[in-house]
């Protein structure tokens, strides 16, 4: 997928500016993007005609570089849907005992959810929490609960053989009552497709349980099925949430959008492996990123710029091989860094680079600094930026007053060009770039 994005991504940033078609060609291959993520068709195509709103709007005001800009745009309103209102993993258990009804098709994880979620309660929250199963279609399911429990060191419902699940369900609400319990979990029985026996069965279920939260339990390489058993699930039972399960492995997730933008419901916690710990609470940027492919398209980014970079050290090298480092040259580097996004758009965009470039910041090294040191080369002439041994007291004077500025700034600004013009003389060529921004901070 993102080979294809990324060279679209690309295309965009040689170009310098967003055009009306260049959005159309990038969000033509978003909705690739997103297909091939298991996003359904409908909801990608709303998808991408959201972003075309909000890309448009933006389009050729700024001044980033335009890959960056739809990047992030079609992540930030990836995110903005993913969303839900407040915390995914609040799950609403005041007023002991509170009921959460675990609903979806067989084998998507609900039993293995119900125990790993027991555990966070009682781990995270000290709840007293009980587990009764209601699979009374598999055999061995009632003791695979069980079994959890003991493991995790959280009751269970005794097992009666031969009862209903309606009858087990009546059961557990009276056991978790008397038995003082804060959370019941009520894990269902599931079937390999949708039907009606296990939606009846399952309202008659809820009707007795009056559950607080209802998670579906959807298997995350699901893909486009997802949506179906969402609505179905939705519609029949009513979902407070969702589960998404396996996301260890290598489904891209697309299947959350869908049902999100489906059902309105959030997702609420994914599960990641088999062992009673691998639960976390759902986090929007991380599922984006990764139904997007933005790992790829941020080293794409990097290599853009890495391309930049060869060139113009290239071109600069000739020059610094001289000796010479003038006041344009540094101008021309400040001005590059300027247009990629400044310093935080720069750094930003390197991975373990937001520290680096959050104590550049409190260095007073932002971009204001840059366009003030730009201002501060434009009040000097031709000769002084091309020799600035020129520059005695008077033209300090003139030069830090044309930029409306003080001469100590100036002073700043010279004492960095010497150390850097001095660096120059040292490096040979290439890592140009690189050294000249390590020498700035
Ligand atoms: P149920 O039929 O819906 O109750 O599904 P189970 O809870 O019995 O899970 C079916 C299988 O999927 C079991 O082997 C689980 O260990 C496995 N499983 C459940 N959740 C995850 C997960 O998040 N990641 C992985 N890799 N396996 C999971
Ligand atoms: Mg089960």
């Amino acid at each position: 997928l993102s080979e294809r994005l990324g060279g679209v991504f690309e295309r965009l940033t040689r170009q310098g500016a967003l055009s009306e078609a260049d959005v159309e060609t990038a969000l033509r291959e978003v909705r690739v993007a997103l297909l091939e993520a298991d996003v359904s068709l409908p909801v990608a195509r709303d998808f991408v005609k959201a972003v075309k709103q909000k890309a448009m709007g933006q389009a050729v005001t700024k001044s980033v570089t335009p890959g960056q800009q739809v990047v992030k745009i079609v992540h930030d309103e990836l995110v903005r849907v993913l969303a839900g209102e407040g915390p995914a993993d609040a799950l609403k258990i005041d007023n002991p005992p509170a009921t959460v009804l675990m609903v979806g098709l067989q084998g998507s994880g609900k039993t293995t959810t119900t125990a790993k979620l027991a555990k966070r309660l009682k781990e995270k929250n000290g709840k007293k929490v009980l587990l009764a199963s209601l699979d009374t279609q598999r055999p061995a399911a009632m003791e695979q609960l069980a079994i959890l429990g003991t493991q995790i060191g959280v009751d269970s419902l005794p097992i009666v053989k031969g009862e209903s699940a309606v009858q087990i369900a009546k059961r557990a609400k009276q056991q978790a009552a008397f038995g003082g319990y804060d959370v019941l979990f009520l894990d269902t029985a599931g079937r390999l497709h949708i039907d009606e026996v296990l939606m009846d069965e399952v309202q008659a279920v809820r009707d007795i349980a009056e559950p607080r939260e209802t998670l579906l339990v959807v298997d995350g390489l699901t893909g486009q099925d997802a949506v179906n058993v969402a609505t179905e699930f939705n519609a029949k039972v009513g979902i407070s949430g969702v589960v998404l399960t396996r996301m260890d492995g290598d489904g891209r997730g697309g299947a959350a959008l869908s049902m999100r933008a489906v059902t309105g419901k959030p997702i609420r916690f994914v599960g990641l492996g088999e062992k009673m710990d691998a639960i976390d609470a759902f986090e929007p940027e991380r599922v984006a990123g990764r139904i997007l492919g933005m790992g790829d398209i941020v080293a794409l980014v990097e290599k853009a710029r890495e391309t930049f970079e060869a060139e113009q050290a290239e071109r600069m090298a000739k020059r610094f091989a001289k000796g010479l480092f003038n006041m344009n040259d540094l101008k021309s580097q400040l001005d590059q860094m300027l247009k990629m996004g400044g310093m935080q758009g720069v750094m930003g965009m390197l991975p373990g680079m937001g520290k680096m470039a959050r104590a550049a910041e409190e260095a007073g090294f932002d971009d204001r600094m840059l366009r003030r040191q730009i201002a501060l080369i434009n009040s000097m002439t031709k000769k002084e930026r091309a020799n600035p041994d020129l520059l005695q007291a008077s033209r300090k004077k003139r030069i830090a007053a044309g930029a409306g500025l003080e001469v100590s700034e100036l002073n700043r600004l010279l004492k960095q060009h010497k150390q850097m013009a001095d660096m120059m003389k040292k490096m040979g060529k290439g890592g140009m770039m690189k050294q000249v921004a390590k020498a700035m901070m």
